[in-house]
């Protein structure tokens, strides 16, 4: 599927996973139309750095959409739209818990399992099971290419298992190694709330999707919102390539990181 006399060897949507993790999270995805960014977790000095490191114009970001209101993913919201002027999309319980700080940005709010529209990308928006008012995962569909976005949940229900197949870049949370949480420096409350139904994935159960559930479609993996206290990149690394070498897919691995972009993916 092309538009407006784009040549077929062009690369038409654009994705780069500005940050990932709990000191914040953001990702961009472009089509020659329409850009987006999927949470504000970053300050807005910092996020627009990093779109200028992928040469990207923040002048022709369209919207910004919002998971859930946990400060990693909104922390530099507010001052960030104000800054774009872009409409903040977000589910109607979301809305009201993130604070605005003054800024009454416009909202386009849905609920969590609708399909929206923006310009030329559809998005299929579905409930995650995370302990905030109303979280939600995303899988994006533009020029024929589908893209889904599931980061903080306690577990993979079929529902999401359904929503990831057929994406030809998925980002997945990978939050924590079981053995490092336990042994680690949070109070039990905490890990009992990260490991619980509605805390995060750990790299176990990513290994085990990834041995029964995803998508040999899928071209390209990502890994994310590692814990800083208690993984490491290389143990997710590790784990996942052989998990998916025991599946013989040559799927593409990437770990996003705290401090720096990922590269832009292109398809
Ligand atoms: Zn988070
Ligand atoms: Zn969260």
């Amino acid at each position: 599927m092309c538009y407006n006399g784009s040549s077929g060897e062009d690369a038409i949507v654009r994705i780069c996973v500005l940050a990932s993790g709990s000191s914040g999270n953001s990702t961009l995805i472009s089509t020659g139309r329409t850009r987006l960014l999927v949470d504000a977790g970053l300050s807005r000095r910092e996020t627009l750095a990093r779109l200028a490191s992928i040469g990207e114009q923040p002048g022709q970001i369209g919207a910004i959409l919002i998971s859930h209101e946990h400060s990693d993913h909104v922390a530099g919201l507010p001052v960030l739209a104000k800054h774009l002027k872009v409409p903040v999309y977000l589910t109607h319980l979301t809305a009201p818990s993130v604070s605005w700080n003054g800024y009454d940005p416009k909202l386009e709010t849905f609920q969590a399992g609708s399909r929206i529209v923006i310009g030329d990308i559809e998005i299929d928006t579905f409930t995650i099971p995370h302990d905030a008012v109303d979280p939600i995962g995303f899988s994006f569909r533009a020029e024929g290419v589908k893209v889904g976005l599931v980061t903080d949940l306690g577990y993979i229900p079929d529902s999401i298992k359904f929503h990831l197949r057929g994406c030809d870049l998925l980002v997945l949370e990978s939050n924590h190694d079981l053995e490092m949480l336990k042994v680690g420096p949070y109070p039990w409350p905490v890990k009992q709330r990260i490991m619980g139904r509605n805390g995060h994935l750990s790299n176990d159960v990513v290994c085990e999707f990834l041995r029964t559930e995803l998508d040999p479609a899928t071209t390209t993996l990502v890994l994310g919102h590692l814990s800083e206290h208690n993984n490491h990149p290389e143990i997710v690394r590790l784990g996942a390539l052989q998990a998916l070498a025991g599946r013989s897919l040559f799927t593409k691995l990437v770990i996003a990181e705290h401090r720096e972009p990922t590269e832009v993916f292109e398809y």
